[in-house]
């Protein structure tokens, strides 16, 4: 009887749970500074435009990428024309690498980003505010669930994330 009572409080306290955990969709994504930002001295205003949006720097680093290092990350562009641009710009200058958590982290970031092409960009994003072109475009921003789980691992431990 006492039991039972128990378990049905407990039932009740799992559904809210899972009703609250379906509404939060608490998640994490992979920013990066490149470096036309870093060389410009933005690292602030940019990491001011993700907080205001109600994104948490959860982890943060400023690393020397390799060019292997850099072809690694962007290996699903490979055989893209600008592949080789894109990896040794990234792999030319410091970056800032960090891991943003928030609700809908990942599609958040990514319209504060704003659009790849900067003159494509919405007024007030960083793309739109800082980029210099579809190439320098001062940041990137994972795009799914499962290249966000990837991209924070490539970079950060478990232990350097810090919620
Ligand atoms: P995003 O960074 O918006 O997710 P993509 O994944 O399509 O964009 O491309 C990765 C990066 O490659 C871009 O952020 C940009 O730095 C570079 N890039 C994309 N398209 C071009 C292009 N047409 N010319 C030069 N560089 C490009
Ligand atoms: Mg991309």
């Amino acid at each position: 009887m006492v039991a039972g009572a128990g378990n049905y409080r407990c039932g009740q306290g799992l559904a809210a749970e899972r009703i609250k955990a379906r509404h939060m969709a608490i998640e994490r994504t992979l920013s990066i500074i490149k470096p036309d930002a870093t060389r410009r001295n933005l690292t602030g205003k940019i990491n001011a435009k993700f907080e205001e949006a109600g994104l948490r720097i959860v982890a943060q680093k400023r690393i020397f990428l390799s060019l292997a290092q850099a072809q690694k990350f962007y290996e699903v562009h490979k055989d893209r024309p600008f592949f080789g641009e894109l990896t040794e710009f990234m792999a030319s200058e410091p970056v800032v690498v960090q891991v943003l958590e928030g609700e809908g982290a990942i599609a958040k970031n990514r319209e504060v980003m704003g659009a790849t092409n900067p003159a494509n960009a919405d007024d007030g994003t960083i793309r739109k505010e800082f980029a210099l072109s579809v190439g320098e475009n001062s940041v990137h921003g994972s795009d799914a669930p499962e290249t966000a789980a990837e991209e924070i691992a490539y970079f950060f431990s478990g232990l350097e994330l810090v919620g």
